[in-house]
């Protein structure tokens, strides 16, 4: 039975479910606060998140060292995740860094899996060739491939596995979005449409909608994402199984994921990456950028690339989606004790699916780690 103070986590998304399970598994009480996924986009009105996909990219390297920590603590706790909640998240396809040969992009990244000994193979143009001959990068480039332990997860079931897990470890969970957070002196209470509670501590894992949550002036900036996904047959699909994930080092920041099957039936490549920032700044402008859709311009743009990517690949249709991602000064995601009842584990600064978990948990652990000390 759970013990001692009372803990809300406020966001239902990647973040907050895994801090959620992390501290039920730790025998503490808390409740679980936030909407599922909307059933219809175009038309919903309330809060939006960034995880209704079914493809994010993990790997355990990164240009920057802070990520790959997080991420291979994350990965490394994939499997148990999987055989607990019974759901299954993760597909090892590897992944691929590609970029400049001398640029920046890859110099960092070559550093940080020198650094963390991380299992890759450094692939000339050529070389990658042999290995993935569907792709063509720009002449110049090359790529470091980690084979294991990488490749996507959807994210979608990595959220439902978390939030099973932390049911079943005694979580409450509330399906509700939360309209107002107040700290009084004797807790924080939260505003629902369904009535108000007081919790003694609460983690505020809300995304892109952190700072709306929070009440405070925008921190963060939340930028409207489009992404170009290419159906692909089913024969077309199989043939292309042995693709990894890709990430580019070009300066939008482009990335792929390989075939993956949505819920519609149909298998789509994803191709994304934006040529410039569209800043939500109010909870309306991220309903509207979602209810949109996407730009039409971005996503034939990312149809170009993909073309020249993938020349020989055969695409039965073309279609766009609409996502937000949510960015820091530092390029850091914000884990922090706001005051003694409110803390923050946000802001995923477009990498924050594959390391959610370990994200999640330094939330979690930072909520709790001075109860022993009374
Ligand atoms: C197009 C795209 C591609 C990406 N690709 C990758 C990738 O390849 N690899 C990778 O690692 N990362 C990727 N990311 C980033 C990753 O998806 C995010 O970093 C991650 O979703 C952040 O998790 P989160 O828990 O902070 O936010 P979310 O997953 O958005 O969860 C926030 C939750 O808060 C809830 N919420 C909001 N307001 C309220 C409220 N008022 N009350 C209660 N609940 C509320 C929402 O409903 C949502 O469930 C991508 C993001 C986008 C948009």
């Amino acid at each position: 039975m759970a013990l001692g103070p009372s803990i809300a986590v406020i966001g239902r998304g990647l973040i907050g479910s895994a801090a959620a399970r992390h501290l039920a598994a730790n025998g503490h009480d808390v409740t679980l606060v936030g909407p599922a996924e909307p059933k219809e986009k175009r038309e919903h009105q309330g809060v939006f998140g960034s995880h209704y996909d079914e493809g994010r990219i993990t790997r355990r390297n990164a240009t920057d060292r802070y990520w790959a920590e997080a991420s291979i603590a994350s990965i490394a706790r994939y499997g148990e995740i999987e055989r607990s909640s019974g759901i299954g998240f993760f597909s090892p396809v590897g992944a691929l860094m590609a970029g400049a040969d001398d640029g920046e992009f890859l110099g960092d990244a070559r550093q940080v899996s020198a650094e963390l000994s991380i299992l890759h193979q450094d692939l000339r143009a050529d070389q990658l060739g042999e290995v993935i001959p569907d792709l063509t990068l720009q002449s110049g480039w090359s790529a470091l491939w980690e084979p294991e332990e990488s490749g996507h997860i959807s994210p979608r079931r990595l959220v439902a596995a978390q939030t099973k897990l932390a049911a079943a470890d005694g979580a409450t969970l509330l399906d509700v979005a939360v309209t107002g957070l107040e700290e009084t002196a004797s807790g924080a209470r939260i505003q629902t449409a369904d009535g108000s509670e007081v919790f003694d501590r609460v983690l505020v894992a809300a995304g892109g909608m952190t700072d709306h949550v929070l009440g405070r002036a925008p921190s963060y900036r939340v930028c409207g994402r489009t992404v170009a996904l290419f159906e692909l047959t089913e024969a077309e699909a199989e043939r292309l199984g042995y693709l990894p994930s890709l990430v580019m080092g070009t300066p939008e920041g482009h990335y792929l994921l390989p075939p993956i099957r949505y819920p519609d039936g149909n298998i789509y490549m994803k191709l994304g990456g934006d040529p410039d920032d569209i800043l939500l700044w109010s909870p309306r402008d991220i309903g509207d950028w979602f209810r949109c859709g996407g730009r039409a311009e971005v996503r034939d743009d990312q149809e170009a690339r993909f073309r020249a990517l993938f020349p020989g690949v055969k695409v039965v249709s073309v279609t766009m989606d609409a996502c937000m991602t949510t960015w820091t000064d530092d390029l850091r995601p914000e884990i922090a004790r706001l005051s003694d009842r409110i803390f923050v584990a946000s802001a995923g600064n477009g990498a924050g699916a594959k390391c959610s978990d370990e994200l999640g948990r330094r939330g979690a652990a930072l909520v709790t780690d001075d109860f022993l000390e009374g």
